[in-house]
């Protein structure tokens, strides 16, 4: 272990020194102009050639419960919602993974809300027992929990540790987590350290833009990436960059997070932590989704995409019109592409409502529903439907489109 101080504890210290790596990164979010960022773009482009190839990992979430204890604000399963709550059994989680698997699925990220009595510890060590019967990757989105109640679980399977800061500003923190075991900010920002110590390999942060203001949370999060690359040195970094969206309870997201400004974002990142893993979630519009594909995502969630997945692969995860493989942007086309993704109007004029932030999602050309009796997202169609307040699938109940927690690293 390099650092004894936990991260939290550096957060406090106003006067803590900040690294070469961080003041350049804070340039490079600062306001630029079209040319500015297409050189970004770029420099992108060819980093994340240089370091992935032309590799996509792909990862399905499977929701085990939406049991939880917690208030958050921004989300539809806070514990004062009345919705419906639904913890499935072991068998019903294995039908889960087997529909996955047989479609091709090698990656699985177990994800629930926090509630000891129906999410128990041991439950959880049942379920990666189970699942990794049948996938050789798993993740888990659960509960913080102390390195000695993670020991178990990596041995029983998991290897991933995905945990959201949600928001590094301490005050916005307080106000959007009401009550319960989350409140707690400290606890939560030191997890992704307690899991590194129990034995996970993977560690994924991220935070909900849409909370506070994004270059301020940016910037605390680089400080995180810094901080994990020293201290969980063998661990694989990875970052989300969820936007949010309007929950069950009320809740609309106070900042916003352009199309502009996520490429700008997300370039920043990987020109300055090129060896770290960005994850996205395919609920972004298409046009955008595919220009960020180009520039550095390195792993995206389908859960929404499955039918498209199943039937052509990667080809799947691009526009419905265009046909074969690939791809979409080559390095020459960067700049134009940028232009056009902000100035022009798509030919599908649904995916400009979605793009522009429409409040459900709706218009999307890329949600496909299958079978809902047979799918975790046909499991939460189905409580959505039966929910006395949520008239939502759970993509609209949870603050990033269902994926808010759902990232992979
Ligand atoms: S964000 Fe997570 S912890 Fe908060 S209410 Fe939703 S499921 Fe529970």
């Amino acid at each position: 272990m390099l650092s004894v101080m936990t991260f939290a504890t550096l957060l406090k210290n106003p006067s803590r020194r900040v690294s070469r790596i961080l003041t350049e990164f804070s340039r490079r979010l600062e306001p630029i102009d079209d040319a500015g960022l297409s050189d970004m773009a770029r420099q992108s482009q060819s980093i994340s050639r240089r370091f992935f190839g032309r590799t996509m990992r792909l990862f399905a979430p499977l929701y085990f419960s939406n049991e939880c204890i917690n208030n958050c604000v921004y989300c539809g399963f806070s514990r004062d919602n009345r919705i419906l709550r639904v913890t499935l059994t072991l068998d019903q989680i294995e039908q889960e993974a087997r529909y996955l698997a047989e479609r091709g699925f090698r990656s699985l990220l177990l994800v629930s809300g926090e509630h000891p009595k129906f999410i128990p510890n041991h439950y959880v060590e049942e379920v990666i027992q189970r699942v990794s019967q049948i996938v050789p990757s798993i993740g888990l989105e659960i509960a913080p929990l102390e390195t000695e109640d993670y020991r178990p679980l990596v041995q029983a399977g998991a290897e991933a540790l995905v945990v959201y800061q949600e928001t590094y500003d301490r005050d916005v923190y307080a106000t959007l987590h009401t009550a319960g075991p989350k409140r707690d900010f400290d606890w939560r920002v030191e997890c992704p350290e307690r899991g590194y110590d129990a034995g996970f390999r993977r560690l994924g942060i991220g935070a909900l833009f849409g909370l506070s203001d994004w270059r301020q949370e940016a910037l605390r999060l680089a400080e995180h990436v810094e901080y994990l690359l020293r201290r969980c040195w063998r661990a694989q970094i990875t970052i989300a960059l969820p936007r949010l969206r309007p929950a069950a309870g009320g809740f609309t997201p106070k900042v916003k997070l352009s199309d502009r400004d996520l490429i700008q974002l997300l370039c920043a990142f990987r020109i300055s932590f090129p060896q770290i893993g960005i994850v996205l979630s395919t609920r972004e519009p298409a046009a955008l989704r595919d220009l960020l594909m180009n520039l550095g995502v390195t792993t995206m969630t389908v859960g929404k995409w499955r039918a498209r997945f199943v039937e052509r692969r990667l080809d799947g995860l691009v526009d419905e019109d265009r046909p074969g493989r690939p791809p979409s942007i080559m390095l020459d086309q960067v700049e134009e592409v940028i232009v056009a993704t902000l100035e022009e109007k798509p030919k599908n004029a649904n995916r400009l409502v979605y793009a522009t932030g429409s409040p459900s999602g709706s218009g999307s050309a890329i949600d496909v529903e299958e079978d809902p009796k047979k799918t975790s997202q046909g499991f939460w169609h189905s409580v959505a439907k039966r929910a006395p307040v949520c008239t939502g699938a759970p993509s609209q109940q949870h603050p990033a489109g269902g994926q808010g927690h759902t990232i992979q690293p």
